[in-house]
């Protein structure tokens, strides 16, 4: 089975360590291929960024139009090869098609964004701050810039930063979650045609090892991570230990309040697709729904009709709805916590449990499941689940509902679904989150605009996406500068 080999300095190099782990496709447990993991990695790391660093003074250099003409042709090939990736993307981590095509268009969006990069850059400038004396801001790029990702979306989420990091004038280093390197090694493999100059963009493969390796590195200057809280605090804090900037987007659960006056037929349509889309693997899936005043049940009986008409089965299927979940340890924690949710007290009205897809029986495939009257004071409800399971609470009021959402503590998204104009701008301004849904499922902001996790969802001040991309990938230098009328000499 091909082991996958890194992208260093402009060519694909095998790495140092020869222990790899393989690499599964979710429905059906093909082995697609072998990623490097295991302390060598560091090896890896070493060359990777002493390339970047190699190319960071020259292409810091180049003026910031040129920088994005790269992108500009990335955006293209991105389009022409947009199916092929799409297709990679199902197969190592189990989501539709459609899903997956979704996912590369968000990407691109990103590398359109950047692509306005020499305005985004563009700084401030007080002439006369004092008499003969002007005063501006230079926005310079940081230097060697590294990505560690999550596996849940593949193709998307090294684009929150990487088309930004190398239009600002940085160098780059991607490692790709080893569940699925392979979407972003044939991304890399397009990114060759762009004509960016050797060593600006690299890609290394490896788990654990490999990010210290990165975090620990001298010559690494920025860090953007997105995964799970408890891997992001530790990337936050061991980053910040060794100098660097460290932007860190972590885990989630996210409420969703339903008001009675909200439309019945789009409110159950946009909370299904939002708690079973990706089988629930987003960082912005919905998971505890808080049905206000639910008079006979009217809502919860929309949900659970919606629910249930749900298709599961291979992402590459048009008819399906929802793909596997990524991993077999995956599959068995979801169960578990389902079995927890009905220990606490919960009522399983759909039990997504023993799902058996023909054709793709070893498949890890759970339907969609809905826990009703989930207890306040459990552990599930407080759990980020990553699977397709629905929670229902029951709360009487409005207030009690934002009481509620405000304390998760996670806060990367909460959604309001309502008719009301006074309701909806009370839970903008009061939910303790930081993207905000008003009759939105998925809260994600589009690439002009910060994704703005909150609480344990995100470590650090600057977000991704947008301007604070720009901010974030550069370093600000205030010039002031006295030339004073009466040094000018007569010519
Ligand atoms: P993860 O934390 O297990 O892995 C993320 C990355 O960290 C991978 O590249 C992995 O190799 C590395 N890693 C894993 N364990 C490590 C360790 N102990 N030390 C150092 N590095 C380590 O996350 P995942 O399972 O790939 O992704 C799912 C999680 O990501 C969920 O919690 C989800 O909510 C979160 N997520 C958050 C966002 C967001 O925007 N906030 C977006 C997507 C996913």
């Amino acid at each position: 089975m091909e082991i996958l080999k890194n992208y260093v300095n402009a060519g694909w190099v095998q790495s140092a360590e020869s222990e790899s782990i393989t690499v599964i496709n979710p429905a059906t447990q093909e082995r697609l291929a072998a990623v490097p993991y295991g302390p060598a990695t560091g090896i890896d790391v070493d060359q990777a960024v002493k390339a970047a660093a190699s190319a960071a003074a020259s292409w810091a250099e180049t003026p910031v139009m040129q920088r994005v003409q790269p992108l500009f042709r990335l955006k293209t090939l991105l389009e022409n090869h947009l199916h092929e990736l799409a297709e990679t993307i199902t197969q190592e981590s189990g989501k539709t098609k459609a899903e997956a095509l979704g996912e590369m268009q968000r990407a691109i969006e990103n590398v359109e964004t950047a692509c306005a990069t020499p305005l985004l850059m563009q700084s401030e400038f007080s002439e006369n701050i004092a008499r003969g004396v002007d005063e501006f801001v230079i926005r310079q790029p940081l230097g060697v810039c590294v990505c560690i990702a999550p596996f849940n979306f593949p193709g998307m989420i090294p684009f929150w930063f990487l088309p930004y990091a190398i239009a600002c004038g940085n160098t780059f280093v991607l490692k790709p979650s080893e569940k699925v390197p392979l979407t972003m090694q044939k991304v890399v493999q397009l990114m060759e045609q762009i004509g960016l100059p050797k060593g600006v963009v690299n890609l290394v493969h490896g788990g654990k090892e490999t990010v210290d390796a990165l975090l620990e590195h001298p010559l690494v200057k920025a860090v953007s991570f997105v995964g799970s809280t408890q891997v992001a605090r530790y990337v936050y804090a061991k980053g910040a230990q060794h100098g660097k900037r460290v932007q860190a987007q972590g885990g989630a659960k996210n409420p969703v309040v339903v008001l009675p006056d909200a439309d019945l037929d789009t409110t159950a349509r946009i909370i299904t697709d939002s708690v079973y889309g990706c089988a629930g693997q987003r960082c912005l899936a919905a998971s505890n729904i808080v049905l206000v005043d639910d008079q006979q049940g009217r809502v919860k009986e929309a949900l659970y009709e919606a629910a249930k008409s749900r298709v599961t089965g291979y992402g590459l299927d048009e008819q399906v709805d929802m793909g596997p979940v990524i991993s077999t340890e995956s599959k068995a924690r979801i169960e578990n916590l389902i079995a927890l949710g009905k220990q606490e007290g919960a009522a399983l009205l759909l039990d997504g449990r023993q799902a058996s897809i023909d054709g793709f029986e070893q498949g890890n495939f759970l339907k969609p499941t809905i826990l009703a009257d989930v207890p306040l004071d459990g552990k599930l409800i407080k759990t980020e689940i990553f699977g397709p399971v629905m929670s229902l609470i029951n709360l009487p009021t409005v207030d009690e509902a934002i009481a509620f959402v405000n304390k998760n503590q996670y806060g990367n998204m909460a959604c309001l679904f309502t008719s009301s104009g006074a309701h909806a701008r009370k839970f903008r301004s009061e939910a303790n989150a930081g993207n905000i849904g008003i009759n939105i499922g998925v809260a994600a902001p589009m690439a002009q605009f910060p994704f703005s996790g909150w609480n344990d969802s995100f470590f650090g001040d600057l977000h991704g996406q947008g301007r604070h991309a720009i901010e974030f990938f550069t370093q600000t230098k205030v010039v002031i500068e006295r030339w004073p009328k009466e040094w000018s000499r007569k010519f």
